[in-house]
């Protein structure tokens, strides 16, 4: 009989779904989660069955906890089946030992590329239940095998795999520092890109490295135009360097890049040398520009909340974004992101300007506007002060953020700025106090989350 894998929809469970399906056709059949009370009967008698859940965001984090207290409602895992696996890019963020504490139910987490380990898992149940992927010597040769069915309209998430950069210097990034390399060459990637168009059907791609240079750009163009194919491709994402404007006739010629997501930080030049994004201030226009006359749609990255930003750096963002979101400018969206510290980060925010001071780590159930019966689990970012250079205090999140209420309340406004108030990790009361008597409205209204592409 089958192993019967329960999946919440998401890219990740398609990846899996996918692989295994590649490497042991038949021995499996996938199916999506439901809730219903039925549903769940229905998979405690079956011995076979194993949910896969993949936690990309807070949504999938609450879908887990309904599914957990649907089956403690109905008494089921009570035999030790069905299986729980827990997967997917947020683990990043959260405790895992908590959560394993939070549900004993689960039977393992998988973190970093889970398709080996899964098959592993269920081809030899190891005793561990928090499993590292990278840790089990897994070479992911493999990033994407399209044996199943796609929605045809959206972007396939492609990448050479690896999560290191070029540049890998930014003080703020998460990404680098034990990073790994690309496991394919920009050749491999553009053969894959060509056998799902040509064998597939498959037509939009959305490459995701952390920094895709622009000659690596224009060389995946032009295999794919070899290729004698039309993919339309979704980029994220590209650093802002000078060499960017050449991409203005390739893109134009080529009309397969649909959007580029670009991290800009902060309009300060300030701040991106404090920061060492190796931007200059002076090359952004420009590059937008070469972008937008290249006919692809731009979005920025915005980070506040760095320590060491003064007030002016947050308005000269404000006034850059005002000027350049919306038809006909160069950005058509700026998605904002507010600061946040892990462990890892503490060595290279090393430097007298940034001084922080760590705190408690933050907890997923106390930020989360009116989610707040969500579940008790810790994540891997700490609460913090920073040293305020101006005021020669320390300051603590909350103090800064509402320090510059004024300046961030006008960039939130503005048409095409989108953000999600829960990566801000702020207290519900700290955006009441911020939004005043608009609060009620604003929680009502406002984005749940943001796709990193339309
Ligand atoms: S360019 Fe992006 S991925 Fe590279 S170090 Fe900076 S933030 Fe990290």
């Amino acid at each position: 009989m089958s192993i019967e894998l329960i999946f919440n929809s998401t890219f990740g469970a398609f990846v899996l779904s996918s692989y295994l399906e590649v490497h042991q056709s038949g021995e499996f059949t996938f199916r999506p989660l439901h809730l219903g009370e039925e549903s769940l009967q229905k998979d405690a008698a079956n011995p076979n069955a194993i949910y896969c859940i993949s936690i990309g965001s807070i949504g999938d984090l609450r879908l887990l906890e309904h599914l957990m207290y649907g089956l403690r409602k109905e008494n089921i895992c009570l035999n030790g089946y069905p299986k729980i696996i827990i997967g997917g890019p947020a683990l990043v963020a959260i405790n895992s030992r908590d959560l394993l504490k939070e549900y004993p139910e689960i039977s393992y987490i998988i973190k970093g590329y889970a398709e080996e380990s899964l098959l592993g898992i269920l081809k030899h149940p190891p005793q561990q239940r928090i499993l590292e992927s990278t840790q089990a010597g897994v070479k992911r040769e493999d990033c994407l095998v399209p044996a199943l069915q796609w929605h045809p309209l959206r972007p396939v998430p492609i990448s050479r795999g690896g999560n290191t950069c070029d540049w890998g210097r930014c003080r703020f990034c998460h990404h680098t520092g034990k990073g790994t390399k690309p496991v394919l060459s920009l050749t491999e990637l553009c053969e894959r890109i060509v056998s799902y168009y040509q064998s597939y059907g498959w037509r939009y791609f959305y490459i995701y490295d952390n920094y895709l240079k622009p000659d690596e750009l224009i060389e995946i163009l032009k295999q794919l135009d070899a290729a004698k194919i039309r993919p339309t491709l979704d980029i994220f994402g590209m650093r802002v360097v000078k060499d960017a404007v050449k991409l203005a006739k390739p893109l134009k010629r080529t009309n397969m890049v649909r959007s580029i997501g670009w991290g800009i930080e902060m309009y300060s030049q300030r701040m991106l040398n404090l920061y060492r994004k190796g931007i200059r201030i002076e090359d952004v226009l420009p590059v937008l520009e070469a972008a937008k006359e290249g006919g692809v749609k731009s979005t920025g990255y915005i980070l506040t909340g760095l320590p060491g930003t003064m007030s002016e750096d947050y308005w000269q963002t404000y006034e850059f974004c005002c000027d350049h979101i919306g038809k006909d400018k160069v950005l058509a969206e700026i998605i904002v992101n507010w600061f946040l510290v892990n462990s890892n980060l503490k060595r290279r925010l090393k430097t007298p300007e940034i001084r922080i001071r760590p705190k408690k780590v933050y907890k997923v159930n106390r930020y989360f506007g009116n989610d707040n019966e969500l579940m008790n689990v810790k994540t891997n970012f700490y609460d913090f002060d920073s040293w305020d250079h101006f005021s020669q205090k320390w300051q603590s999140r909350e103090e800064s953020f509402l320090l510059n209420e004024e300046v961030l309340r006008r960039l939130f406004r503005i048409k095409g700025v989108l953000y999600d108030h829960r990566a801000f990790f702020l207290e519900p009361s700290v955006w009441q106090k911020f939004w005043g008597n608009e609060y009620a409205q604003w929680i009502k209204g406002h984005v749940a989350a943001i796709p990193p592409v339309n």
